[in-house]
């Protein structure tokens, strides 16, 4: 049973009053579009051989030079390719670029990332804990979305999908102390208790081990060419309602994303929301492509009289419990200040 203590909005407006909301810069790399799921909703993943791909490094040092001023190198994949029906393509792709699976070459490429100033934050489906440990030194925070802990029809192809399996993931990563994002995703065919029962796993979890640093509050849009594409997104009353419950449920210093590019953040601010999440100048939303982001200065705009301030992809909590290898270090150093949060200049008062 959950109980909600849920304080009134203009409470929650006092207490933001002194407060910023926060961003990142990022780069999305889309690592491959080849996964073992099928879920009824996405646009993303490789339906024919001829729509499949991995991307080379020479296409990923494009994306990477053209950084701009991003502090974050987003990975997103499919979820283990190497089981993929379209595991053949992967397989021989992966072997002509030298490497034997996905965490293998995404280390490689993280490593890279690091070379050209970017901290990586890896988001590739469900991963064993010895993966985990692989990636662990090479990024600054990790990610899986929860989506909801109910067994949904949506998720009757994709069987990373279990919600147990999921959950064993956001606790090994709790193991290893990596700062983790997670999140629900709205509006895919489960109830509003399922909402509170997955804030609550969330919850129970970071009570555990300290490291959930941001749970997304993201909204199903329908996909062209996909089984749910005729299903209405979620109401923007049920959206006020989650974020409502997630700052009730989940402590303090966990924050509450929306993506300013799937709903409109004002009102979600007022309930609790606090982080607006990554926004690309350079890339698009390979997730939702359809959404493009808006820019900082309009970010600004709609976050007034809230000061907007950047953020790293570790939050500033994790960066003060040293919860970073000495691989990134370098990189944390140079971009944070001393309240953990981004440098509005560089050091060298130059634009990095
Ligand atoms: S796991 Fe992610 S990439 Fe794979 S089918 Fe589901 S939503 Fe798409």
């Amino acid at each position: 049973m959950v109980f909600l203590k849920l304080s009134p909005a203009t409470e929650f407006d006092k207490k933001m009053k002194d407060k910023y909301i926060t961003f990142s810069k990022n780069i999305f790399i889309p690592v491959t579009n080849v996964c073992r799921n099928a879920c009824g909703y996405c646009g993303f993943r490789a339906r024919s051989l001829d729509d499949a791909y991995l991307i080379s490094v020479k296409e990923f040092l494009t994306l990477v030079k053209a950084k701009g001023a991003a502090t974050e190198a987003l990975f997103t994949a499919g979820e283990k390719p190497e089981c993929a029906k379209f595991a053949p393509f992967f397989k021989k792709k992966i072997l002509d670029y030298g490497y034997s699976s996905l965490v293998e070459y995404t280390k490689e490429l993280c490593k890279l990332a690091i070379r050209h100033g970017l901290l990586p934050h890896c988001n590739l489906g469900v991963l064993s804990k010895e993966e985990l440990k692989e990636l662990r030194a090479l990024n600054a925070s990790m990610g899986l979305m929860l989506e909801t802990v109910a067994e949904l029809e949506a998720h009757k192809n994709s069987p990373g999908k279990i919600p147990a399996e999921r959950l064993k993931m956001i606790a090994a990563a709790g193991e290893l102390k990596i700062p983790f994002t997670t999140g629900l995703l709205i509006g895919i065919g489960e109830k509003s208790v399922d909402h509170l029962h997955s804030l609550e796993a969330i919850k129970s979890l970071h009570d555990k081990y300290g490291h959930i640093q941001e749970v997304i509050i993201q909204p199903f849009i329908p996909k062209q060419f996909t089984p749910m594409r005729d299903r209405k997104p979620p109401s923007f009353e049920i959206l006020k309602k989650v974020v409502r419950a997630a700052r009730a449920i989940l402590p303090e210093e966990v924050a509450i994303q929306v993506p300013p590019n799937l709903t409109a953040p004002k009102e979600l601010i007022k309930l609790g929301a606090s982080d607006l999440g990554g926004i690309s100048e350079r890339t698009i939303d390979y997730i939702n492509p359809e959404s493009p982001w808006p820019r900082e200065e309009e970010l600004r705009r709609i976050v007034a009289p809230y000061e907007l301030r950047e953020r790293l992809p570790i939050y500033p909590g994790f960066i003060k419990k040293g919860w970073y290898s000495e691989e990134i270090r370098p990189l944390i150093e140079k971009y944070a200040d001393e309240s953990g949060l981004r440098w509005k200049e560089s050091k060298s008062g130059l634009v990095v």
